[in-house]
């Protein structure tokens, strides 16, 4: 199984592993910082060093347990190699900002709207997060007020909390799941990655956050499409 580096030290910009399997341009190691596509935020990107060799990273997926990097060309590199990982940090730092923007915005439409609506999908890219609701009143108006109480609690500089809990507490915790795969995946798992935005929102999640919400900046709505009652459209930039 591939040490998944990412999850302890969602900071870490380099490190160092052993080639443990290539197949073509596809590698595998024993311990990784690049994170694998899932959850709505994308792969990272960066490149990996040996013998005196650069080799671009262009794709990182999830291979059951392990982590699968798919480089440019991998013509010189070979299992048993060590290697020099290094990740895109600047892109990467924009994915854990607008991932923790998401759980902040998403957390307060649960914890005044719950209700009423939930969010039925999201994706994070450099520039921009997506948030889909299955939540008929959403409109322009009220997504602006839900916006405006996310940049609040960024100022405030709220902690953002990572740890594990066993599979029974997490089925106890109230919400931490919010789609119908999620809660089948929980009962399958051991232990439950959680990520709390403090004092606000909880979720079972598998994705890289900044630890505390001033990191982020200030969010504007840019853009709010009604897709039709069901299904509303709000996106969100960071503008510094
Ligand atoms: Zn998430």
């Amino acid at each position: 199984m591939t040490e998944k580096l990412y999850l302890k030290d969602m900071y870490k910009k380099d490190f160092d592993a052993a080639v443990t399997r290539i197949e073509g341009t596809s590698v595998w190691l024993d311990r990784t910082a690049f994170y694998p596509t899932g959850g709505g935020q994308p792969n990272d990107t960066g490149k990996l060093t040996s013998n005196g060799k650069e080799f671009k990273v262009i794709e990182v997926r999830k291979d059951r347990d392990d982590v699968m990097h798919t480089l440019e060309n991998a013509d010189g590199i070979k299992a048993g190699d060590t290697v020099k990982g290094v990740i895109d940090w600047e892109k990467r730092y924009a994915y854990m900002k607008y991932h923790t923007s998401i759980h902040i915005f998403d957390g307060i439409v649960i914890s005044q709207h719950a209700s009423e609506g939930l969010s039925t999908g999201s994706q994070i890219y450099q520039d921009r997060a997506r948030i889909d609701f299955d939540m008929p009143q959403l409109n322009k108006e009220l997504a602006q007020q839900i916006l405006d109480q996310t940049n609040k609690i960024i100022a405030e500089g709220r902690r953002i909390l990572v740890r594990e809990v066993d599979r029974n507490e997490a089925l106890q915790m109230p919400n931490l799941v919010r789609t119908e795969p999620g809660r089948e995946l929980i009962k399958r798992l051991d232990t439950v990655r959680i990520v709390e935005i403090e004092n606000l929102d909880m979720q079972m999640d598998g994705g890289l956050h900044v630890l505390n919400s001033k990191e982020i900046g200030k969010l504007e709505l840019s853009s709010f499409t009604n897709k039709g009652s069901h299904s509303k459209r709000v996106e969100l930039r960071i503008i510094d």
